[in-house]
This record gives C-alpha cells, structure tokens and sequence, in this order.
C-alpha cells in the first residue's frame, strides 16, 4: 500500500541580539555556566521582564521576509509546565494572538519545480535553560545561561510532502533569516532547532491522519533521516493494521531510529492565560514600514537577479546565493574582473570545498576566505589572458590558498607562464617524436588513439606549461609530415 507523506514543521531561531528578551544580560552562546543571569532570568520573587524592542524588530524583519502579516496587536502569554531548566514554571510565549500571521517559503523541488509551502505563524517566545545530565557523575546540572534568550518559533502549514522537501524548506528558512542577520542558523549548537510533525494518509485522501512530533534532530540531514525512518514506520504499522497514536518520538542518531518518549500534550495542558506582567505588544505600521525599508535583498531576489545579470544557469545562481557572504564574495570578484561563469566555477568548486573542509560555514559571517576575491579574479584574468593554463591555475589557486601570495607573483617566482612560443613547442614535439619511433610509426598507420599519447608526452616535456592548442597544432602538423 503506498502513502502520501504529510508533514509539517515548527522551527525554533534563537535571535542573535545582544541581550535577552526580559532583561539586560547578555545572550551571547558558549560563556561559562550560570554566568549570563539575573534575578529576571532566574525568576526570584518579584523579578519583572522588560521587553527588548530589538527582538521585536528581529521577529518583524523575519515576518515581512516571509510574507507574513505583521500583527498590530499581539500578547504575551504563560505556558505552564514544570522543567528543572525552567525556574519561573513557566514559559514567557505568544499564544493566540502571535506576531506574523499566514507567509510562504517557496522551496525547489527534486524534481527541479517550485513550491510554495505556506507558514501559519511566526511567533516570539524565551528560550529554557539547559540541563546538563552527563557531566558530573549520577547527578544533573542545570545552566540557566540560555534562559530568557529570544527565540522565533516558526510554524508551517502541513504542506510538505516528503523527506527532501523538509530538507530543502530548512535550508530555504535557514537562509533567509542568515540574510536578515538575525540567527545564525547553527543546528549543531541549537540556535536553528527542528522538530518535525509527520503523518500519512491514502493518496487522495482529504483528511489528516495521526500525527507524531519528532524531537532531537541537530543537522539537516538528521531531520531527513528522521522523518524517512518515520514514514516507513507507520507505514509498516497500517499495514499491519495497527493504530497510530500521537505521541511526541525522539530521533536516536546513533541507531538511527524514532523512540517514544511521550504521548502527545495538548495546549490545555500548559493552561495558557495572558501574561499578567507584560503590556499587549502593539506594533504600529509606522514601525513595520520602517523595518521593511531596512530589509537587505533577499535569497528569491537575488538568485534571479544572479541568473539575469550574470547570464548564470539557475544552480549556479541558486548555489552562489545560498550565503549572503558567499554572495558578496562573488559579486566582489566579478567587479575585478568580468567573466561570471568562470568565476562561479571556481567559487561553487574550490572555494566551497575549503570552506567546508576548514568548517569555516559554522559562521553567520565568513571572513577568513582561503583566498581574497580580488586575487581569484586576477587569476582568472590570467587565464583569460593565455597567461596560465587552466591546468596550472589549479596549482596556482592551491598556492595562493598556502603562501597567501598573488597570482602573479606566484607564477613569476615559479616561471609558470603558459608557453604560446612556437619554437619551444616545437622543440618538445620534435623531442617525443624521437624518442618513441614505434609510435610514431603506429600512429601513422592509423592508429588515430595514439594522438592523446603524444599530448600528454609532449605537455609533460613542457611541465604543464605549453599553450594545449598551440601544441596540438603543431603536433599533428608534425606527426602527418
Ligand atoms: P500542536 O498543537 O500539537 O503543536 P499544531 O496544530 O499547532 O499542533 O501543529 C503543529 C505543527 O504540526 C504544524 O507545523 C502543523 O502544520 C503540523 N501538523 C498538524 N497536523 C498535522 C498532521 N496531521 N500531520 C502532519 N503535520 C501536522
Ligand atoms: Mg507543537
Ligand atoms: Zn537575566
């Protein structure tokens, strides 16, 4: 029995301001235990939140980017739970009233489409402490560091029909907010968090079936691996005639399995009511009109911009601008030196692959590039000059990227200049042909193969450097006379 796969997805972004969302201490990841807290964040008697406009102004951008309607009027509300990580009982949320209402994400399909998957809400919430359970013997710890750190939580419609397409609606999200500079978006450090609600139903059914909550997932491609291991699962369970029950399921990486961890809560178990501490949140249109002026291009933009402008095929295009660095980075290099598929080349291929191998990406911002934009342009300047080989500049870049020199310093101290001199050719032709007469005499009897032999032995005389057209010109004039 086949299945369509019905899925959606809630997004936490931890917003990248100075302070947190309540009070003044500062948000900032990675400093030691407990240090980042006050009596607001540690909820002591009579501690009352003030509220961080610039939060505010970080969830505005992410709602207009999105095409969302921004809410005038939006509140505050308490979700109540108990959780060693949560000392005040309960979570400072937006529930009925949020701030962005009904925006899309339009994604690229694998089949190459495009689809718009619909967002229903975005709202602003703080972020729990952590608990910390294998650090110190039988006992937990708890760090209160993160505690009352702004966060966006993000919820789409369930629009998504498969494992890919989840895969392609985060990266997608990821982006844009990386472009407002609001998140950073690093899953592995939990400041872009997933949790996935997946369900199945016949094809052509209307109504949704049972859904499970998927928690745990800290890369892209363990949300994938989740959701794929989960839609075979229940799958399997309605064939075999089971039923499913909501329930909330961890994904365990290392067994690379969902376990059930809880059954499902509903929202009238957290006993939602309006925060009595907080003012409703009144957002004029003055402000929102203000905050869309300062919106930077974005990704959808500027990918199109990239295919017209530059003449770029859209997976360059789309690729280049998936990081607004690497964007900036690209557009840097084109300005010193026009030829835009050859520069694409080099940053989708080389570029790319250090800063990944170097795990410099982990950053919002990349500024340590393997190699300043306006030396891969004179580069390729070389090359579009005859001064290079294409074959060399892969060791000129591999130098650049070592030493730190330019290009042209680089081939002038390793006198790399491509030789486009006949005599010097002709004297490596001449030397090949000599040295392998029976070859030649192959070749010559129509052994047309032979020909790339002849190529090789000769480029190798040269190290590398002869003009290959200007060699294989004169090789075949050579070899046929
Ligand atoms: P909850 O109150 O359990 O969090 P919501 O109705 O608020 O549930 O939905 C949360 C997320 O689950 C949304 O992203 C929504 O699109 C998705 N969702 C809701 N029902 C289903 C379903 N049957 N299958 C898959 N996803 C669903
Ligand atoms: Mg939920
Ligand atoms: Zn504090």
């Amino acid at each position: 029995m086949s299945y369509e796969a019905v899925i959606g997805l809630e997004v936490h972004a931890e917003l990248l301001t100075q302070s947190k969302v309540f009070c003044g201490c500062s948000s900032k990841f990675g400093a030691p235990p407990n240090q980042n807290t006050c009596p607001v964040c540690l909820a002591l008697p009579g501690a009352l939140p003030v509220l961080n406009r610039r939060a505010v102004e970080f969830g505005i951008r992410a709602g207009l980017a999105t095409h969302c309607t921004v809410a005038n009027y939006s509140r505050w509300a308490r979700k109540n739970y108990f959780y060693p990580d949560l000392p005040k009982g309960y979570q400072i949320s937006q529930y009925e009233l949020p701030l962005c209402l009904a925006g899309r994400i339009d994604i690229v399909t694998e089949a190459g489409g495009p689809k718009r998957i619909r967002l229903t809400r975005i709202h602003m919430e703080e972020d729990t402490g952590k608990n910390i359970h294998d650090a110190h013997g039988d006992s937990s710890l708890v760090d209160f560091n993160r505690c009352g750190v702004p966060l966006l939580e993000i919820v789409s419609e369930p629009d998504i029909r498969s494992a890919a397409e989840a895969g392609a609606y985060l990266r997608k999200l990821r982006t844009i907010l990386q472009y407002l500079e609001i998140c950073d978006g690093n899953m592995e450090e939990g400041s872009f968090r997933c949790d996935a609600n997946v369900s199945i139903r016949r094809p052509g059914a209307t109504e949704l079936g049972t859904k499970v909550e998927i928690k745990n997932m800290n890369s892209f491609r363990n949300v994938e691996r989740a959701i794929e291991f989960e839609l075979k699962r229940q799958a399997q369970a309605l064939d075999e005639g089971a039923r499913l029950v909501q329930e909330t399921r961890l994904w365990d990486p290392d067994r690379e399995v969902t376990r059930s961890m809880r059954s499902k809560e509903s929202a009238h178990d957290y006993r939602y009511f309006p925060e009595p501490d907080l003012l409703p949140l009144l957002v004029s249109d003055e402000w929102i009109e203000e905050v869309r002026r300062g919106l930077p291009e974005l990704p959808d933009a500027r990918r199109a911009r990239f295919a017209r402008d530059y003449a770029l095929p859209e997976y360059d295009a789309d690729v280049l601008t998936m990081r607004k660095d690497v964007a900036d980075y690209y557009e840097e290099a084109v300005r010193h030196h026009k030829n835009p598929k050859a520069l694409s080349n080099w940053v989708m291929g080389d570029i790319l692959r250090i800063i990944r191998e170097r795990k410099l990406d982990n950053a919002l911002v990349i500024h340590d590039w393997p190699v300043p934009p306006e030396r891969l342009a004179a580069m390729v300047e070389l090359i579009d000059s005859g001064e290079i080989s294409g074959k060399i500049a892969k060791s000129v870049f591999e130098e650049m990227v070592n030493t730190g020199k330019t290009p042209v310093q680089i081939v002038d101290e390793q006198g790399l200049k491509q030789i486009s001199d006949e005599g010097p050719i002709i004297a490596a032709v001449e030397q090949v042909i000599a040295a392998n007469p029976e070859k030649v005499a192959e070749y010559r009897s129509g052994k047309d193969k032979l020909f790339g032999f002849f190529v090789g032995q000769a480029m190798k005389a040269t190290q590398g450097k002869a003009n290959p057209q200007k060699l294989n010109e004169l090789l075949r004039a050579k070899l046929s006379s």
